[in-house]
């Protein structure tokens, strides 16, 4: 087993992680692989067997460099100098057909920063990362990938006894907010600037030949990460635990945990249950994007100045505001829609919300509405239908303003209001089964989950809205 690596990351020096080997999983098995990426990254030239090895960590190609990144950051506001890949390796870098990769093997066993945890995953948690990485990625939005599962009888304690289990992620980077708090608070300011130009050099090259890379670095950041936040609110998506070790410096969805899809429009959605006080609530996600990107600015400032700072908060609040615009916009099919008439899809939301409606249907359904047919065509709306038939009037009259044809409209909103998204009763359906060993439910729900803008006739029922014992599940922390 061969594989052309090139492990950048590993010549930064010691100072940035721990150079250590996956502990395996003893007989392991395939619970799900994402053929299309591994097929897309060029990983296709391993055969079955080989796959689950290396997915398990049993064996790796030659050329791979399996190392624990070091790094910190911010937990629920307090910064913890104890952090770093304390259940997961990067095994390996490479580029294939002008792509980056990094291949991270999530459970691959004890590490220096493991602190009390035994390093491993369980196929619960797993399955939970596989699906929404895949379906974040499906929706268009930026996310690390997930490749495969192999899972295997190793007892892990959890609440209860569960299964070892090993996910191979994929990403651009794994470089975190974290990373640079790490060489920040501990003094290492010439690592810091190391780090920041081996950051510019892989994934962002467009400051490379800046007068000021780092500087141009660090407004970039904020701009995909207020573009990433925006996005996670359009769609109605929660992280649940948006720790500075967290958050993606390429602006990917990261590190999925106790995450959550709203389902009836609730802005004070808390999807992690041991959010006791709402920190990561749906609503407050973009202010803490904001929190999360001063503590980046802090860890950057003896490198950039201090009008630099300021303007990367400021970028932060303008994309987050434009792009969320533009989504929202998109969303009621008026992709052109004045910044001063946001009051239209606010109002709205304002309405769904006093009535519990669920969100991902709710747009969906508005993606085939005729102009004059008012509330009452709109299925989740009819028992109020009355209530808002004044939004309705208003609605007619921007869209007859667009001079957009309704077939155009309609095609255009499907493609930005999903039918199919992850809600949390369909994961856990799969999840049960899968833990039965039955992995059936957990193939049917991927493949829809690829496709989550077309109408797949066949498979309705995955589109409705989640039964009463299906909507408030708990979802635990201890993954
Ligand atoms: P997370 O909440 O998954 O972002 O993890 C926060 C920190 O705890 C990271 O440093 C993880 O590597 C570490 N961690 C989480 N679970 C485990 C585990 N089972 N064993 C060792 N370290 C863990
Ligand atoms: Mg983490």
């Amino acid at each position: 087993m061969s594989f052309k690596f090139n492990n950048h990351y590993a010549d930064l020096g010691s100072a940035f992680y721990t150079a250590l080997d996956p502990t395996p999983l003893p007989n392991p098995e395939k619970v799900i692989f994402n053929d299309d990426e591994i097929k897309n990254s060029g990983l296709d030239v391993f055969n079955k067997n080989e796959l689950i090895s290396f997915f398990s960590g049993n064996a790796y190609p030659e050329g791979a460099h399996p190392l624990a990144m070091k790094y910190t950051g911010h937990q629920f506001g307090y910064y913890n100098p104890d952090l770093g890949d304390g259940r997961g390796l990067l095994m390996g870098q490479f580029d294939y057909n002008g792509s980056l990769y990094d291949l991270h093997l999530k459970g691959a066993g004890r590490t220096p920063y493991s602190r009390m945890g035994d390093g491993r995953a369980v196929l619960r948690s797993s399955i939970r990362e596989f699906l929404a990485s895949e379906a974040l990625h499906h929706l268009g939005i930026p996310t690390t990938r997930a490749l495969g599962i192999t899972t295997s009888d190793e007892p892990v304690r959890r609440e209860s006894i569960e299964r070892a289990t090993m996910l191979m992620r994929l990403s651009d980077s794994h470089i975190r907010f974290g990373s640079f708090e790490y060489l920040y608070y501990t003094d290492q300011h010439d690592e810091l600037e190391k780090l920041c130009e081996y950051t510019i050099k892989h994934h962002f090259r467009e400051c490379i030949n800046d007068n000021k890379p780092i500087d141009s670095f660090a407004l970039s950041a904020a701009n995909k990460t207020a573009q990433l936040i925006a996005k996670w609110q359009a769609f109605g998506f929660a992280h649940g635990v948006l720790n500075t070790d967290n958050m993606s410096i390429t602006g990917h969805t990261f590190d999925y945990g106790p995450y959550g899809f709203m389902e009836q429009y609730d802005p004070y959605y808390i999807c992690n249950h041991s959010d006791d006080h709402g920190r990561y609530a749906f609503n407050k996600q973009p202010a803490i994007g904001y929190w999360n990107l001063q503590a980046l600015i802090q860890a950057l400032s003896p490198l950039i100045n201090k009008e630099t700072q300021l303007e990367a908060l400021e970028t932060y609040q303008e994309t987050f505001l434009k792009s969320y615009h533009n989504l929202m916009s998109a969303k009621i099919g008026l992709p052109n829609l004045n910044v001063d008439d946001k009051n239209l899809y606010q109002d709205l939301l304002d309405y769904i919300e006093g009535y519990k409606i669920d969100y991902t249907c709710f747009f969906r359904d508005l993606s085939h509405y005729k102009m004059g047919d008012g509330a009452g065509s709109i299925d989740n709306l009819k028992p109020n239908a009355r209530e808002f038939e004044p939004w309705f009037k208003q609605y007619d009259g921007h869209l007859s303003n667009s001079g957009v044809l309704e077939s155009a409209r309609h095609q255009q909103m499907q493609q930005i209001n999903p039918k199919y998204i992850l809600r949390n009763y369909l994961a856990q359906i799969a999840i049960q089964n899968a833990e039965q060993g039955d992995y059936e439910e957990l193939h049917t729900l991927y493949e829809i989950l690829k496709k989550p803008y077309a109408e797949q006739e066949e498979h309705q029922s995955y589109a409705k809205e989640s039964p009463d014992w299906g909507k408030n599940l708990q979802i635990s922390c201890s993954s």
